[in-house]
């Protein structure tokens, strides 16, 4: 399972954005009650504009990261972290999904095209995401992507749901 950074470590969110004190206990904790190894993606924001996301004043995460600058920042790591995959899957690893964040995440967030759709991630999607769909349909990897959205306790349980199903088709 390839998963977001702060699901493993909620301390890489922006200041007042955790939602847990340490990591996402119910994801991990499944994983763990299927034997699913955990691939942590860094975290973008921190990779792109520091961890205290350096940014003019006035200009939200996003702006910052929906830049020339960031858009390449992020396309960089996409190429990481697709690399990665594709080792994993080729030397006999099977990969269930992706693991992204919130809907408002500025590089993470995963918002389909149509609802229950497969038919790809929306440009409403965080930036590191889009550039992460982008980076492993080019190596012909199609993977579900999940928003792990943890804002809202009954989405949390919906996307806990899918992704059982996921991991035990
Ligand atoms: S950018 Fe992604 S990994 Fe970083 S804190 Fe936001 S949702 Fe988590």
């Amino acid at each position: 399972m390839l998963v977001i950074e702060c699901i493993l470590n909620q301390n890489a969110r922006d200041l007042g954005a955790a939602t847990y004190p340490s990591m996402n206990f119910e994801v991990i904790g499944l994983c763990m009650k299927y034997h699913v190894g955990m691939v942590q993606i860094p975290c973008p924001e921190i990779a792109c504009l520091g961890f205290l996301r350096k940014r003019e004043p006035g200009k939200s995460i996003r702006d910052a990261l929906d830049t020339e600058f960031g858009r390449e920042c992020c396309r960089k790591l996409a190429r990481i972290v697709g690399d990665r995959v594709k080792m994993y899957i080729d030397n006999g690893n099977r990969v269930l999904a992706v693991l992204g964040g919130n809907p408002e995440s500025p590089g993470c967030a995963v918002q389909y095209k149509m609802e229950n759709s497969d038919n790809g991630i929306s440009e409403k999607s965080g930036i590191f995401m889009q550039a992460l769909f982008w980076e492993l349909s080019q190596k012909h990897i199609y993977l579900p992507f999940i928003g792990i959205r943890d804002c809202r306790p009954e989405w949390l349980e919906s996307d806990l749901h899918s992704l059982e199903l996921i991991i035990r088709r």
